[in-house]
């Protein structure tokens, strides 16, 4: 039992310390008792606690949008705040199918996303995600959602293929997918820029998101973009996508919004959606009574004060260089780690039971599950990703720790996950 939070560590009830090396999954970018946000929390709820939107808006609400549109991707204009991300992935959803309803093209309503994918448990996010043992019990309830393979240089790249050609080739299969299905029909393409829960840590290769965009642009299907785990300055730049030179059309984000300190999640939107909303039916039609909670939405602009203002993303690159050369010098020779990934402090370790084969291990092991436990047993919080995702077999550790964390902390995660992967072998 968790009971208490101080910076990177958490504490059990009998006074253990672990050092969060994920931040959960990826969500405590601040640490775990950020003196700001909680006196921002104070504050907030001293003076108001709820009003439904309804009825009205509320000066945190009205500030989070603000920040975040400032920081926001080229084109996105408007913000939708909900509970986590999940309810983000819903709403993505249900707005891109409104404006296909308003922009006069009612028969678009399919969606292609990635198999290695999680865009949340409900029901429309899961019946996106591409997790097949998550999906499995649910099938006869899922909407109608197709998958292409995701950009995993790792192991699809040829080795006769430079990153930028393999790129080209992992994102047409986009445009393959759509004209089969029919151009006409497709609604949008939802993918994380930098795959978390499902692959660990997985980023795209140079260019591939821009031929995504172009692709998207050519058939008029929106782009989604799911940075719930990514996003919030985890890969060094506010938005993951920025670093793909790309703007999306809607773009989620939960996790690192509220820091750990509150449920909270959102979904943004570019001006042209918005404006064929306004300027048709007059309004998105949805909504949860929870959605721009004033409490959440104090915390969650404080957050972000701490992260663009005081600048801990700005800070995010330098540490996260330091956290691969930590892991690289102890795990870069393993004989059973294939790949150390990732960007910014959000790294990915995959391991395999033969280096040269890039042969997976039995997946009845659950290596990557035994890893969590050996690591906790030494005070390490560590995610672990994989298990049989869609026919393909893995075990990947992820790691996202606080972007407050000093090299000396770098090292003892370094050397923590590195027993912990031994241990459990
Ligand atoms: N999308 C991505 C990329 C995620 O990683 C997650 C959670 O892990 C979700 C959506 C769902 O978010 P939540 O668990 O807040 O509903």
């Amino acid at each position: 039992m968790a009971v208490a939070g101080e910076g990177c560590w958490l504490i059990d009830a009998e006074g253990k310390r672990y050092l969060d090396g994920s931040g959960g999954a990826a969500v405590s970018c601040l640490g775990h008792s950020d003196a700001h946000v909680r006196s921002a929390m104070t504050a907030q709820i001293e003076r108001l606690s709820f009003a439904h939107t309804g009825f009205f808006t509320s000066e945190p609400a009205e500030a989070l949008a603000a920040k975040l549109i400032e920081n926001a991707p080229e084109g996105i204009a408007r913000v939708y705040p909900v509970s986590g991300g999940s309810e983000a992935v819903e709403a993505a959803l249900k707005l891109a199918r409104q404006y296909f309803l308003e922009v006069g093209e009612p028969q678009r309503s399919k969606i292609i996303a990635r198999r290695q994918s999680y865009h949340g448990n409900t029901l429309g996010a899961l019946a996106a995600g591409g997790n097949a043992w998550r999906r499995e019990k649910y099938a006869p309830l899922l909407i109608e959602c197709h998958h292409i393979a995701p950009c995993y240089p790792y192991r699809d790249q040829r080795p006769d293929e430079s990153a930028e050609d393999y790129g080209l080739r992992a994102a047409n299969e986009l445009e393959a997918e759509i004209e089969r299905l029919g151009p006409e029909t497709v609604m949008a393409f939802i993918a994380e820029p930098v795959v978390g829960a499902t692959a660990g840590a997985l980023a795209p290769v140079p260019g591939y998101f821009k031929r995504i965009r172009e692709i998207c642009d050519r058939h008029g299907v929106l782009l989604i973009l799911d940075e719930v785990m990514c996003g919030m300055g985890r890969t060094g730049t506010l938005f993951a996508c920025e670093q793909d030179g790309i703007a999306p059309d809607l773009v989620t984000i939960a996790k690192g919004l509220g820091a750990g300190y509150v449920p909270i999640g959102a979904m943004l939107a570019s001006q042209r959606i918005h404006d064929a909303i306004e300027g048709g039916s007059g309004a998105f039609q949805h909504g949860h009574t929870y959605h721009a909670h004033p409490l959440a939405a104090a915390a969650a602009h404080a957050v972000l004060q701490r992260l663009v203002d005081d600048g801990l993303v700005a800070g995010v690159p330098a540490k996260g260089e330091a956290l691969v050369a930590a892991l690289t010098d102890r795990l870069g020779s393993h004989a059973h780690v294939g790949d150390i990934r990732g960007r910014g402090l959000f790294r990915g370790i995959e391991l395999v039971a033969d280096r040269e084969t890039k042969a997976p291990f039995d997946p009845d092991r659950k290596l990557h599950v035994r890893v969590k436990a050996e690591a906790m047993a030494r005070g390490l919080i560590c995610y672990p990703a994989g298990g049989t995702i869609d026919g393909r077999r893995g075990d990947h550790i992820l790691l996202a720790p606080p972007f407050i964390i000093s090299q000396t902390e770098i090292e003892t995660l370094a050397d923590r996950v590195t027993d912990a992967i031994d241990a459990a072998l």
